[in-house]
């Protein structure tokens, strides 16, 4: 597959490039340059870790052969996507609705899986010179690509973080694993920390000496990961077009809902998406006044999403402009999310605020006979505080949180300063 750079479309590179350098020149996104059309009921017959290789087999070609794929594929996703059905008195008409479960990873949120998945490719294609990978994460990018990358020879981890704006477990999961992995608690907001990054990036002298490689969502190989838990959920639903299903994604930089989108475009049959969003809510605006005007992020309790200038917003535009689609998109506030994780709750069903906001916008969007699934990206416990706030009782912690949570914090603190940022990447090369 040949990748595209949306910013300057002459400049066009294979797959590992686009890996390893993760953003093109004038910080472009890369797209490939077309979206491969597979036959739905095939691909859906197969099992999944075929299903999964002819999904990604046409995005990672020729440099990738099948057999490396293959390889990548089942060091990376040692872990499945799993559905739930929600009773059916749980909704008010007789649609039938589906909990996505993208958490079952070593980091239980749904990045683990473009995470690894990418990890697993660059350890593999990675030249001989130095690699570090820098990323600003509001909360689960920070957990997910530094388990992902953990321990592996040749590659250094820096993760940018919001202080005192992720979950106390959150920050323990990823801040505390050392080694290869270096975390800095930014005096900042999210897009502070995604700004800093993007300025690390601009300098091309930088670059080059670290290696510099972003693991963010605007990363290919993440991108292209995420495309097959939408078939992985067609295909456990036996679901091949005859019904509709709608499928609703609780999205920050929306890097989840393109890889729906590309789901779609193969021929995966999804009849549409919901962009869920919480407060922060610059696309549903911009798809309702057609006017793009990001305001300044504000923390919520669903903080992964509290994005207010989503970078891969383009890739999502691009596909529903080249496909003549149009997209349902919500916002949820605080409130509604709260009410959401009580009625899941009064149905058997525990979760955290993202999956919440992605409940309570597809109960919205969803029209009479339609089914409904919405994704579920983070295990519950990761947002123990917000479950305690919302159902009056803590979730049970899983061992993987408990085993972390009294471990030092090792993160270091910075200013919003590109200067401060740019010498401690020096440094470690
Ligand atoms: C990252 C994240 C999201 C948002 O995903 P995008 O691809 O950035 O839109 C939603 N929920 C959780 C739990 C996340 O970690």
């Amino acid at each position: 597959m040949e990748y595209v750079n949306l910013a300057m479309p002459s400049e066009k590179c294979s797959f590992p490039e686009a890996a390893i350098r993760g953003l093109g020149s004038l910080q472009g996104l890369f797209f490939p340059a077309f979206i491969p059309v597979l036959e739905k009921e095939k691909v859906l017959e197969l099992p999944r870790m075929e299903r999964c290789l002819q999904v990604l087999k046409p995005f990672v070609e020729p440099e990738l052969s099948q057999g490396l794929l293959a390889e990548i594929l089942e060091e990376a996703f040692s872990f499945e996507a799993s559905v739930k059905k929600l009773e059916p008195s749980a909704n008010s008409g007789n649609a039938a609705i589906f909990a996505l479960e993208l958490f079952n990873g070593p980091s239980l949120a749904f990045k683990d899986f473009g995470a690894r998945f990418m990890a697993s490719c660059l350890s593999r294609i990675k030249g001989p010179g130095p690699m570090t990978i820098l990323t600003a994460t509001s909360g689960d990018t920070g957990a997910a690509v530094a388990h992902a990358f953990f321990g592996m020879e040749g590659i250094k981890v820096v993760v940018l973080y919001p202080e005192g704006k992720i979950s106390r477990a959150q920050e323990q999961l990823f801040c505390s694993l050392g080694g290869n992995i270096h975390t800095i608690a930014v005096a900042g907001s999210f897009d502070d920390c995604q700004a800093m990054a993007k300025a690390a990036f601009d300098n091309t002298g930088l670059v080059k000496k670290a290696g510099l490689n972003s693991a963010n969502s605007i990363n290919m190989a993440r991108l292209v990961a995420q495309i097959t838990y939408y078939w992985d959920l067609c295909a456990s639903l036996g679901h091949t077009g005859k019904e509709e299903l709608v499928v609703s994604v609780p999205s920050g930089n929306f890097g989840n809902l393109t890889a729906g989108l590309m789901a779609k475009a193969m021929g995966c049959p999804i009849k549409g998406f919901v962009a869920a969003t919480n407060i922060n809510d610059t696309v549903p605006r911009y798809l309702h006044s057609g006017k793009w005007q990001p305001l300044p992020t504000r923390a919520t309790s669903s903080n992964a999403m509290d994005v207010s200038k989503p970078n891969n917003w383009p890739r999502a535009e691009k596909i529903l402009k080249d496909q003549g689609w149009t997209l349902d998109a919500i916002s949820v506030n605080e409130e509604e999310s709260f009410d959401a994780i009580r009625e899941l709750d009064g149905l058997g069903y525990e979760a955290e605020p993202h999956s919440a906001v992605a409940y309570a916008a597809l109960k919205q969007a969803l029209k009479p006979g339609q089914r409904g699934a919405f994704l579920c990206t983070a295990h519950p416990t990761k947002f123990a505080e917000a479950i305690q706030a919302a159902l009056g009782r803590a979730p049970v912690l899983p061992e993987v949180i408990k085993s972390v949570m009294d471990k030092k914090n090792l993160s270091v603190k910075m200013a919003v300063d590109n200067g401060a940022l740019y010498s401690f990447l020096m440094d470690l090369v």
